[in-house]
């Protein structure tokens, strides 16, 4: 059994030095954002602190941004951020991954009431061009739950070219060059710089991206605020980043569970990241190999356990697992499903 007592504990046996190296899980509040496309479900399914009102699009529950930069707010690293604790904890929460100024991956939940822009967003290379801080964009999207006719479009037909595409744009019709196709929950996308994407409505995933915000929209369904104006289309920058040559982009479907706790599915595993997914009620460890470690409970609920104490992971809940965080297990409650999100 772990030891319980409680890391803040003034107990003299242990050191101050210990405290440093094993930091425990963290839990970082999320922020919540509103948009027009934005719905409730970030609560009534996910179960987040929403305002009465208003249309929540976005939970950032892990982010490094300039935008956002992630915060405790509870437990023994409460007043810290996410960028503070990367700077004076670096080697104990990256592990081999160390050193970085940063944090290399942005998660988050997404609750999508209607189309989202078509977008792009660049590769590493084409990004330094853009921003000085932001990264490239390579995505993943985790479906939690979708309406029966909800719909995502990832990637071009396979005989759309450059010139046909040029045509769908100047007619503002992409009904013939976009991969359509309805999505349910489980279902896997996943989206790498270059290539074109819209999600549609009716959609909670969630998201696991590379640190970055760069994004080039190419068409906005002609939508206009309230004000009667529509946005910045990004036509030129979004030309210069697709990969005409990558044809369409389809979902991985979820693989039926062979009841084995210990047989995670593995999602996806790129150059950015790697996704494992874990649909069980049996208990399993997740393995410490000296990089962090990031857990978000899409089903169900589960205890963590770790060298020092334990915590309750509940659906809709992000944790990060630094480096130095060991023998950590999870026990169900109930059936889980629950995404383990490792650099490599
Ligand atoms: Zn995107």
């Amino acid at each position: 059994m772990p030891n319980r007592s409680p890391v803040t504990s003034a107990s003299p046996l242990i050191a101050p030095a210990r405290l440093m190296s094993a930091l425990p899980p963290i839990s970082f509040d999320p922020w919540l954002r509103q948009t027009r496309w934005g719905g409730r479900r970030l609560e009534t399914i996910l179960r987040k602190p929403l305002e009465r009102h208003g249309h929540y699009a976005e939970s950032w529950e892990i982010a490094d941004h300039s935008q956002k930069i992630s915060e405790v707010t509870v437990g023994p690293l409460a007043g810290s951020n996410l960028r503070q604790l990367i700077r004076q904890e670096g080697r104990g929460i990256l592990g081999r991954h160390a050193p970085r100024t940063r944090f290399p991956l942005l998660l988050k939940f997404l609750d999508a009431n209607d189309w989202l822009s078509l977008q792009v967003h660049p590769n590493n290379q084409q990004a330094v061009r853009y921003s000085e801080a932001d990264s490239g964009k390579t995505e993943c999207w985790v479906v939690i739950s979708a309406e029966p006719e909800s719909e995502i479009c990832c990637g071009l037909k396979k005989e759309i070219d450059r010139s046909a595409f040029e045509s769908a744009v100047r007619s503002s019709n992409f009904d013939d060059v976009l991969h359509r196709y309805p999505v349910s929950a489980g279902d896997c996308i996943f989206v790498p710089a270059g290539i074109l994407h819209a999600i549609g409505p009716g959609i909670l995933l969630a998201e696991i991206q590379q640190q970055s915000d760069l994004t080039f929209r190419v068409h906005d369904w002609d939508y206009v605020d309230a004000q009667g104006k529509s946005r910045e289309l990004h036509v030129t920058q979004a030309m210069a980043c697709i990969d005409f040559d990558a044809g369409p982009v389809n979902p991985i479907r979820s693989v039926a569970s062979a009841g084995s706790a210990t047989a995670p599915e593995e999602l996806v595993n790129c150059e950015f990241f790697r996704i494992l997914r874990y649909t069980t009620a049996e208990e399993f460890n997740i393995p410490d190999d000296d990089q962090f470690r990031i857990l978000m409970t899409l089903d169900g609920h589960a205890e963590l356990s770790f060298d020092g104490g334990t915590s309750a992971l509940t659906r809709g809940q992000t944790v990060l697992l630094p480096a130095s965080c060991a023998g950590v297990k999870v026990v169900p409650g109930s059936p889980i499903t629950m995404l383990k999100i490792t650099l490599d």
